[in-house]
């Protein structure tokens, strides 16, 4: 008797678990709601075994900024050829000899921003997208810089694609900012500089947080976590770390002189938009 019951209770279990299932598949079909697909995108286990050994154990205690890491699917921003490490505990090459930092780190600097429903937020260095978009798991308010034409263009996309389409990526030097959209409750960012850009410092809002990794190229960094208090930048945290060095792109050519060439260039000029 005890038998048949439990084999009916089975019975009806999985009859309610293959409809509940359905119903997502459905709603992933028909592209309703990001998480219902990244359930069944097949890493959901790599990334929930991410969040609990490489976050959890380590001083990674925001339950928001763990939400947002198991949330996010980082394998769908390193090349395809990678996906399958994408979660492991280690930085990936992204191309253009840039990378993505290691889920640890992208997750510790989001701590450290402390980023709040609706806080604007300015990340330098896109790369691949994938601290943008855990950014934009807690605010709507995301604005990203990438120097690389090519990886802002794929960034843009890929953004796009996985339902963060409202993270704005833009084309350029990050050393300056994004005054337009300024001033910002966080800024993150993702490449070494040999000092803090004064730039950020002036985007930045009272009581602001500015993580960036210091040091010059090549030699050991350390990641700093600062608070804009009074005008001041009040040092709060840091780790040793290396990054990427955040390039000083060549400064833009001289105004034309008096004289300047009739004829349009050739193709598209310097000035051409990037994307
Ligand atoms: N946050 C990225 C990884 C960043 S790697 C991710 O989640 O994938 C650092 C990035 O900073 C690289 O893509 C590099 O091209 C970019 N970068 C370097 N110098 C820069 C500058 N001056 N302005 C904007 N981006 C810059």
């Amino acid at each position: 008797m005890r038998l048949r019951i439990n084999h009916s209770v089975k019975r009806i279990m999985r009859i309610i678990s293959l409809t509940l299932l359905g119903g997502a598949m459905m709603l992933a079909g028909l592209g309703v709601g990001a998480g219902s697909a990244r359930a069944l995108d097949g890493f959901e286990d790599a990334r929930q075994a991410m969040v609990a050994r490489q976050l959890q154990r380590r001083d990674i205690t925001a339950p928001r900024v763990l939400i947002a890491m198991g949330a996010v699917p980082r394998h769908r921003f390193v090349p395809e050829a990678m996906a399958s490490r994408a979660y492991g505990d280690h930085p990936l090459p992204i191309g253009e000899g840039q990378t993505i930092s290691q889920p640890y780190i992208v997750a510790l600097m989001t701590q450290w921003a402390e980023v709040q429903p609706g806080d604007r937020v300015l990340e330098v260095g896109t790369g691949s997208g994938y601290q943008a978009a855990v950014l934009a798991e807690l605010t709507d308010q995301v604005w990203s810089i990438e120097l690389l034409p090519e990886l802002a263009r794929r960034a843009a996309a890929r953004l796009k694609e996985l339902g963060y389409g409202r993270v704005r990526v833009r084309c350029g030097d990050g050393y300056r900012g994004w005054p337009e959209a300024a001033p910002f409750d966080a800024i993150l960012v993702t490449a070494a500089a040999p000092r803090v850009p004064p730039a950020l410092t002036a985007q930045l809002k009272e009581g602001g947080r500015l993580v960036i990794p210091l040091g010059p190229p090549g030699e050991p960094q350390t990641l700093m976590r600062y608070r804009q208090v009074q005008g001041k930048l009040l040092e709060e945290a840091s780790l040793a770390v290396r990054f990427v060095p955040l390039v000083r792109p060549p400064a833009p050519k001289a105004a034309p002189g008096p004289d300047p060439p009739e004829a349009p260039e050739p193709g598209p000029g310097p000035g051409a938009p990037a994307r």
